[in-house]
């Protein structure tokens, strides 16, 4: 149906229509299968990047795809108008899944957060009593949740911010994995949630300390504080567990998910909580003509599926522990640190005869593996979670070749 065109030809259209909000690497990529791309040439690379923790399930996943063809040729779209018999099944899936009694489905993971956001503010009027207009919520430094201007009036990265404003008030900022910060802020009576990465996956793979996401939770119920898990990244198997929040064992009271929630091939993304705080928001306050569409619902449940029956998060906690080993035994001082969970890693890179990780990245993919540089010296790895050990193992090695070689 499309004529084919060459690498070369695709990224000059890119340039010469597109507008130019990314800086992508030079490499087209026109097929995916598992944890591996190939690009319009036919050269074949390790995904370390599975669309920014989307792919979970790697690329086309057979069982996934199905899905959602079957559901494309069937119905698509009717909004949330009528009622349509994918929705309360995907409802009643994945409320069971994570263990919340509702679920409010959106798309992007951006628009969750907003959604989340709103149910916050609404909770602080409506049960805690904040005097009208004065909802805050408390947000980190380096955090990042998406694009809208809401969202980015309170990011601390000028990249995002310049020029955007005016800007969202009632955001209150502190440093990440400072509890006794938190503890500060959360003497204010007018703050309704506390929003937080369990990692900062943009930030650059930032692990707090073991014992943070608990002690924030505490802290948070001690004072009537919704504690609200931005797990758009982290979420889904990605970090060695079905949610990060569950390496200790914290419930948050708002959950937001997206990504992986379909594997990558639709955006599909959800807001889970409870009844005291979901049903504050009443019809026609708040929607999206595409959330919960049928062919969102039915992709979701089986990339659900997919990920217990596959047995993901283990196989990420497994791979995700050889693949620091590895990294860790690189030889080189261009490896400062090498830190993650799961398979959300980052290696640090100490730039050498002005070499960067862009440099190092431009290597790997010359070696037939693919990841990018978040920030200027971090580099982040986290292929799709259905990479065997031996592909960890030939991954790494490509890894090393490209670092060495400079
Ligand atoms: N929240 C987190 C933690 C993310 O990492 C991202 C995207 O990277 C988002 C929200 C925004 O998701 P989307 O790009 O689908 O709007």
């Amino acid at each position: 149906m499309f004529e084919k065109i060459t690498s070369q030809q695709a990224i000059e259209l890119e340039d010469k229509y597109g507008a130019h909000n990314y800086h992508p690497l030079p490499v087209v990529l026109s097929r995916g299968d598992g944890p591996f791309v190939w690009d319009a040439e036919g050269k074949r690379y390790y995904d370390f990047l599975s669309a920014y923790s989307a792919v979970n399930q790697g690329h086309c996943h057979p069982k996934i795809v199905r899905t959602m063809v079957d559901q494309a040729n069937t119905l698509t779209l009717t909004s949330r108008a009528f009622y349509n018999d994918a929705l309360g099944v995907y409802e009643k899936y994945i409320t069971e899944y994570f263990g919340f009694d509702r679920v409010l489905p959106m798309n992007t993971g951006v628009e969750a957060v907003e959604t989340a956001l709103k149910l916050a503010r609404r909770w602080g009027y409506e049960k805690k009593g904040i005097p009208a207009g004065e909802a805050k919520i408390i947000v980190c430094e380096q955090n990042f949740h998406g694009r809208t201007t809401t969202v980015i009036s309170f990011s601390t990265d000028p990249e995002a911010r310049v020029n955007y404003g005016p800007y969202t008030p009632g955001f209150v900022t502190i440093p990440y994995n400072d509890t006794e910060a938190l503890s500060v802020a959360l003497e204010d009576p007018t703050v309704a949630g506390f929003l937080v990465e369990p990692i900062q996956g943009e930030a650059g793979v930032n692990v707090p300390a073991d014992g943070y996401l608990k002690a924030c939770q505490e802290l948070c119920r001690e004072k009537n504080v919704l504690f609200i898990a931005d797990e758009v990244q982290t979420g889904i198997a990605r970090t060695g567990k079905l949610l990060c929040c569950d390496h200790e064992a914290v419930r948050p009271d708002v959950l937001i998910l997206g990504k992986a929630l379909s594997g990558g091939v639709y955006p599909v993304s959800a807001v889970l909580a409870d009844d005291d705080i979901m049903m504050l928001i009443k019809p026609g306050q708040h929607g999206s003509t595409f959330g919960g569409n049928p062919v969102a619902a039915r992709v979701a449940v089986t990339a659900l599926e997919v990920v217990k029956d596959e047995n993901l998060a283990d196989n990420a906690a497994q791979m995700g522990q050889i693949f620091r080993k590895e990294m860790r035994s690189i030889q080189s001082d261009m490896v400062e640190l090498v830190r993650g969970k799961g398979l959300l890693n980052a290696v640090i890179i100490r730039p050498k005869n002005g070499k960067e990780a862009w440099d190092v990245c431009m290597k790997m993919a010359e070696n037939g593996l693919l990841a990018k540089p978040t920030h200027r010296h971090i580099i982040r790895f986290a292929p799709p979670l259905v990479i065997n050990e031996a592909q960890v193992m030939e991954a790494a090695d490509i890894i090393r070749r490209s670092i060495l070689s400079f």
